[in-house]
């Protein structure tokens, strides 16, 4: 039993370990790739099933309705044990509870059980060539011409934008309003609708996750508009502080943590007194911040937070990443520049792949500097 914990948590947990013990297979854990989703899907199924895949969604939307310390244990057992995140985790997190929130009922019927089910992929549509930073600049143009929205312009860095069927997109309805924020609205964007061109963006570490779109008169029906007209920024907004608690959750330190251990464990460098030491060092920043996440995730939910712990945590995580993937290539010694997947008895680590992908964590979901920003100005109270 974890400190602190109730029994009935203690018991949920043990539940939670042995399930997953029992069904996730060998080779779905830690994967040191991004696996497909037809190589996710029966793991995803078999969640379905046991009807653990949508813990915080509330139980008349199709989801577990979980408690919050449920919620918390399902996701450190899921770190814990390495399972895989389903292509579904950004319409689950996202997506799906600001549907649950602003949409209307037709919205709902129409997309929550696909989104359950993980039939249909989700992106995200805010960021734009001059928009990023300053998401209120954007420029992609939504007029509303009768029962349909024409859409104009273009956005970028979306993440799963090659695979998504459906675009969860903040677009201008209002170039002229007083306050830019004003003239902004989501609605959401069929992506095989005509007039849509897009086109991958290779980064980094190789992959093509992300993608950038082109719309040209591409035709919107009202009634894809999310909350109302002009009012997408409070819209868009509710997703953000969901997307930097989810950007920095413990359960990404728990993995590169892990697969530190296990190559330290291969090359011999868990031998080494200093390296043990600085090991040490990050295991207890991880715990810190365990902690620190259960407390800002308590307050978060019964109301009483301040709102900024989203950038903390983001912030803190993604560094830490980093820095944990310094000691990583550290304790890889020779094999710490190798492209290909470097085994170990605990199975394979992509020591590239991380160090190389895990650099735009610090800028996907709002940069550092503009975390840095929200904090000095609304914690600290620095001047601007
Ligand atoms: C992996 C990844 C996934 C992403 N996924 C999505 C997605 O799914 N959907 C989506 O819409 N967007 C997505 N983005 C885009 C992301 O939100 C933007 O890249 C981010 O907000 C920064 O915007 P920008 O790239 O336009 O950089 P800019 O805003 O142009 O910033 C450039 C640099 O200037 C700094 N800077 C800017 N303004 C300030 C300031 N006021 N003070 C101090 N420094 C400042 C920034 O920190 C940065 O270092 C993703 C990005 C990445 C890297």
């Amino acid at each position: 039993m974890f400190e602190g914990e109730s029994e009935s948590d203690a018991l949920f947990r043990a539940e939670v370990r042995d399930w997953l013990e029992a069904n996730l297979a060998e080779d779905l854990r830690n994967s040191p790739v991004k696996l497909t989703p037809a190589e996710i899907k029966p793991w995803f199924d078999q969640l379905l099933a046991q009807g653990w895949h949508a813990a915080h969604w509330p139980r008349q939307a199709g989801g577990m309705g979980a408690s919050l310390p449920e919620q918390i244990i399902l996701a450190e057992e899921f770190a814990r044990i390495g399972a895989p995140e389903t292509h579904a985790t950004h319409a689950l997190n996202l997506v799906g509870p600001v549907l649950i929130e602003f949409g209307t009922e037709a919205q709902k019927e129409k997309f929550l059980a696909p989104i359950l089910n993980s039939e249909v992929i989700w992106c995200q549509g805010y960021s734009e060539p001059n928009a990023g930073s300053d998401l209120a600049s954007l420029k992609t143009s939504a007029v509303l011409n009768g029962d349909s929205f024409v859409v104009n312009g273009q956005k970028i860095w979306t993440t799963m934008g090659n695979e998504a069927q459906w675009m969860f997109a903040l677009v201008c309805t209002n170039p002229h309003a007083p306050k830019k924020q004003g003239g902004l609205s989501v609605i959401l964007i069929d992506l095989a609708s005509p007039g849509i061109t897009r086109r991958p963006i290779k980064v980094l570490s190789g992959d093509d996750e992300l993608a950038e779109e082109f719309f040209d008169d591409v035709q919107v029906p009202a009634e894809n508009l999310v909350g109302e007209l002009h009012d997408g920024w409070r819209v868009a907004n509710s997703i953000l502080g969901t997307e930097r608690f989810t950007h920095g959750h413990p359960r990404h330190l728990t993995s590169v943590l892990g697969a530190v251990k296990r190559m330290a464990r291969k090359t011999g460098a868990m031998d080494d007194a200093a390296f043990r030491d600085r090991l040490a060092g990050h295991e207890i920043n991880v715990t810190a911040f365990t902690a620190y996440f259960r407390h800002a995730l308590e307050l978060t939910n019964a109301d009483i937070s301040p709102g900024w712990a989203a950038s903390i945590l983001k912030l803190y995580c993604t560094e830490e990443i980093q820095r944990l993937d310094d000691l990583l290539v550290e304790a890889a010694g020779g094999h710490g520049l190798d492209k290909d997947i470097v085994g170990t008895d605990e199975g394979g680590v992509d020591i590239m792949g991380r160090f190389l992908g895990d650099r735009r964590n610090t800028i996907g979901g709002g940069s550092r500097e503009i975390q840095r920003n929200i904090i000095s100005k609304r914690i600290l109270g620095l001047p601007t």
